[in-house]
């Protein structure tokens, strides 16, 4: 097992195409991180240049206590799964598992032996003796981890190895993937698009976009605490709600301001201390989670009035759209209530979590928030 660090990294492609931007990342030994990000953002860049398959431009790759940059990828003590497995058709499930130590022309017994052991982790027994091309994709995706993980190597990285499951069966596979890593406590370089699953299953997350790093924090911090509206849009399901609005001190008293027949909200003494000292005032977005956000009286304090556009009834919650001052607001409420197109409600959006987001850097200016707030 070894820690990664992966210091300054770029990737140029050719002389313009910058696809990893001087990336830093410290993967602590048996750790579980995602790289987390759109299409295109340089997540498999990244992974190919841990792995040793893609040269890397400029920067430090280190595994364990050694520098790998020029290190070839054989040496490198890795496995990895590829997004379409890979596997020879023509040979069965077993015959896959056990090619990387038929390579290595292992003992029959030996190989016999691992192969069990794997085949019992991944609890594929029943399905060793069948060809590969004739297997459905979950059992496909399982021969490659187990291919993967045959020969004990001290990382493992795979490249959204379970994006072409169906829904039900991603949902089982993520977690059975996040136990066995955990089991055998590999560090683990996981590639995703999808945030529900690199939520479910990392340790930490690194949240990536046009190459360079957005953030890299644990679950929690990037759902509770991101840094900047990237993470913020890109983390959560439904996403956050943004409402533009003008932040105002006036001596220590910090307001909300939304004009014409908008909103004047004025910040408790608690979050006050937690805006950026520097940030004087400017253009800002609110932000609340649906499920932050409450019903509340008209004559409760901070309340934003608003009406309900679309009411969407559910069991185990319901969702209301509302129009805030010209802004489409989506509410999570207790089934228990409910409302038609048009009602005059009001809504809090202060009281439970809030974001706040300089509209022109796009950064968060809510800095001690962990520590202030959550005392
Ligand atoms: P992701 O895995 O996040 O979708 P990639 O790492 O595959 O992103 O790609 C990042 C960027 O680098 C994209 O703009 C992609 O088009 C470009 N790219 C990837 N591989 C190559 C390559 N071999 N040659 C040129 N450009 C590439
Ligand atoms: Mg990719």
């Amino acid at each position: 097992m070894a820690e990664v660090i992966i210091k300054n990294v770029w990737k140029i492609y050719g002389e313009t195409v910058e696809a990893v931007k001087n990336l830093n990342l410290d993967i602590k030994d048996g750790e579980f991180v995602s790289l987390l990000g759109p299409s295109g953002c340089g997540k498999s860049s990244t992974l190919r240049m841990v792995a040793g398959l893609e040269e890397i431009t400029k920067g430090e790759l280190y595994i364990g206590d050694r520098l790998v940059n020029d290190l070839e990828p054989g040496k490198r003590d890795v496995a990895m799964v590829f997004e379409n497995y890979a596997l020879l058709p023509h040979m069965t499930a077993y015959d896959n598992i056990a090619f990387p130590l038929t390579l290595e022309k292992a003992d029959k017994s030996e190989i016999d032996q691992k192969v069990r052991e794997i085949s019992k982790l991944l609890d594929m027994d029943d399905m060793l003796n069948e060809l590969a091309a004739s297997l459905g994709g979950g059992e496909r995706q399982r021969v490659g981890i187990g291919r993967a993980l045959i020969r004990p190597s001290s990382v493992l990285l795979m490249d959204e190895p379970i994006s072409h499951l169906d829904a039900a069966l991603r949902s089982k596979t993520r977690g059975e993937l996040a136990r066995l890593q955990k089991a055998l406590g590999v560090t683990t370089l996981y590639v995703t698009h999808d945030q529900l699953e690199a939520l479910a299953m990392s340790d930490r997350i690194a949240v990536m976009n046009f190459g360079i790093l957005q953030q890299f924090g644990t679950p929690d911090e990037l759902y509770n605490h991101p840094c900047n509206l990237f993470v913020a849009n890109f983390i959560g399901e439904p996403p956050m709600n943004l409402i533009p609005c003008t932040l105002q001190r006036n001596d220590e008293q910090v307001r909300l301001l939304k004009e014409n027949g908008g909103f004047g909200l004025v910040l408790d003494p608690a979050d006050t201390k937690c805006v950026t000292p520097q940030f004087r005032d400017g253009d800002v977005l609110l932000g609340a989670r649906p499920l932050d956000i409450t019903l509340v009286d008209s004559d409760s304090k901070n309340c934003i009035a608003a009406r309900v556009v679309n009411f969407e009834p559910g069991c185990e919650h319901s969702i209301i759209e509302a129009d805030v001052a010209g802004v489409d607001v989506l509410v999570q409420c207790s089934p228990d209530i409910h409302l038609s197109e048009g009602d005059a409600i009001h809504l809090d959006l202060l009281s439970r979590r809030f974001h706040l987001f300089d509209a022109h850097s796009e950064k968060s200016v809510l800095a001690n928030y962990t520590t202030v707030r959550e005392q």
